[in-house]
């Protein structure tokens, strides 16, 4: 699943192509979304803006229609040049967006459904989301103080599920959640009520740093995709570009002791931590893990 930075990623790159210019074109393969079209033509429209909300795409235009859309594993958005060829076959078309300078193409989008302002509020299917760590308005305390809710009303959440819960922060995928555990020391095994303030507010730095980084300042120009290599060691090489995640058997490049995996939580998500960096704090003794590599990830 793609984390959030790659979703914000293709928001702004949107948002830079289409936001602001009015639709030339719609196009469309879903029956769902045609019907809407041919009601209320998006040709004519203003892009009024491109946002992302976790994993979730929107795309607002004028007369309050907004496209939402959800990647899940396969899917992705595209700019293209018009007459420019396409990086993938027509039959995996979803929707087309046309402005005088830019084709903008979902491509395997298996959720895309058009609201309104107030459906979309409504909406149960798009969660409510917590602050986007990406978003210009979040700052570290309002993610604190989200943790700090969490906390209070789930003590015995174990903190790497809780910081995948999009409804606490949104856009924290698989990846950045061992590798902000690890840069802040916190086993991700504790349960919320063991987590200090001080605790929090390192993760939340870190996570906000990370994940900005990862938002690489490229042009508008070319293929979005969803291939974005994360950094979060400074190192340049890809194999060293992250601390834990997928390393379980290594060598922690802090300390040399051996990267564990488990897996945890509800949906059972592959975890990495290193037991000497992230030490144990709680009841009973602390949760072991696998340091057999193996291929599977996620
Ligand atoms: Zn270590």
């Amino acid at each position: 699943m793609p984390e959030g930075d790659t979703i914000y990623r293709a928001a702004r790159a949107l948002q830079r192509a289409i936001g602001g210019k009015v639709v030339t074109g719609f196009e469309t393969g879903l029956a769902k979304l045609a019907r809407t079209n041919d009601d209320s033509p998006l040709t004519g429209r203003t892009v009024e803006k491109v946002e992302s909300r976790g994993k979730w795409l929107l795309i607002y235009f004028s007369g309050d229609l907004i496209l939402v859309t959800h990647m899940l594993m396969s899917g992705s958005w595209h700019l293209y040049r018009p007459g420019e060829r396409w990086q993938m076959g027509r039959s995996r078309m979803r929707a087309v967006i046309r402005t005088e300078d830019w084709e903008a193409v979902a491509f395997n989008v298996p959720i895309a459904e058009f609201f309104t302002a107030r459906s979309l509020e409504r909406s149960s299917q798009i969660p409510q989301l917590g602050p986007d760590v990406l978003s210009d308005h979040f700052t570290v305390n309002t993610g604190v103080q989200r943790l700090m809710i969490h906390a209070r009303e789930n003590p015995e959440a174990e903190i790497a599920v809780s910081l995948l819960n999009q409804r606490v922060m949104a856009g924290m995928g698989n990846v950045y959640k061992s590798e902000v555990a690890f840069a802040a020391g916190v086993n991700p095994f504790r349960a919320m009520r063991t987590i200090t303030a001080h605790e929090m507010e390192k993760m939340v730095e870190i996570a906000q740093r990370y994940m900005r980084a990862n938002v690489v300042d490229g042009s508008s120009e070319g293929i979005v995709t969803y291939s974005g290599n994360r950094r979060t060691t400074h190192a340049m090489d890809r194999e060293e570009r992250l601390w834990v995640y997928g390393r379980q058997g290594q060598e922690c490049r802090r300390c040399g002791a051996t990267i564990m995996m488990r897996k945890q939580g509800p949906q059972a998500r592959s975890t990495y931590w290193c037991p000497e960096c992230q030490p144990w704090v709680g009841e009973g003794t602390a949760p072991v893990g696998n340091a057999v590599a193996t291929a599977h990830k996620g």
